[in-house]
């Protein structure tokens, strides 16, 4: 059981811990002063959406995607990759399953007792969302598009396995597919696992929930941050006071 009497961040997500182990002011900004982010909201996000939606829907036929800013030489550049991708071997493969074996595009809950069921009692401790879940290979992929960093962050492939192994009390393997590279990440855990993950995860959530200094950390990924309009990371180095933290001290 996570006590989460004192937990003033819960419900947790792959994406609000990763934006806490990213940068801290993102995450003060964003969870704390409850600033309203800017998306950069770049053509290549877009073309991930597309290709996220079609993966989604596919062999059926997707509902139709609208495009907000796509160029049309873009947008044929979109459906080619999607062409592409989709004539995969490997994507055939792993969207030929049987219906009943699949699952796909379904956010689930982790509840404060470690279970994926509710009770009267428990709360919820971390929620996610999955692509694409096998129940015949106990494999869970996440789709990733755009580049594919040597950096990968393995959170989200960890929450994929909590709860794999928590829906399925089997060994597990937790995937991201680099769909435009047709490459695969892959890690394996064991049933026996589970308390480690459980406490990797109790780990972060102790470190969010008890930091008191939300340190800028300045990166390659700065130019993309929504909460560039406020940080000003490339023009600023001050130190201020903001609800008794300092803030703004530059970490790289
Ligand atoms: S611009 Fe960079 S330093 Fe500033 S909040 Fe975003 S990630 Fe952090």
């Amino acid at each position: 059981m996570y006590d989460l009497s004192a937990c003033k961040f819960a419900p947790f997500s792959a994406f609000k811990m990763n934006e806490f182990l990213s940068c801290k002011y993102k995450f003060f900004l964003r969870y704390i002063e409850k600033e309203k982010p800017i998306e950069v909201f770049g053509s290549s996000l877009e073309k991930g959406r597309f290709i996220h939606h079609a993966l989604e829907f596919y062999p059926d036929k997707p509902t139709p995607f609208k495009f907000s800013m796509l160029s049309e030489s873009e947008q044929n550049e979109a459906f080619h990759s999607l062409k592409k991708i989709i004539g995969s071997d490997k994507i055939k493969r792993l969207l030929s399953y049987p219906k009943d074996s699949l699952e796909r595009e379904f956010s689930f809950k982790i509840y404060d007792d470690w279970s994926l069921e509710k009770t009267e009692t428990n709360k919820v401790l971390i929620k996610g969302d999955i692509d694409y879940y096998n129940r015949e290979t106990n494999r869970i992929i996440d789709w990733k598009t755009g580049k594919i960093y040597p950096d990968k962050s393995v959170l989200q492939i960890k929450l994929y396995a909590l709860y794999g192994i928590l829906k399925s009390n089997q060994d597990f393997e937790a995937s991201y597919y680099y769909v435009e590279h047709n490459e695969m990440y892959s890690e394996e855990y064991k049933a026996d696992d589970l308390d480690n993950i459980k406490k990797y995860f109790s780990d972060i959530i102790n470190t969010i929930e008890s930091e008191k200094t939300f340190d800028k950390k300045i990166n390659r990924l700065c130019e993309w941050c929504s909460y560039k309009h406020i940080c000003k990371p490339f023009t600023m180095n001050i130190k201020g006071e903001t609800h008794g933290k300092e803030m703004g001290s530059i970490s790289t």
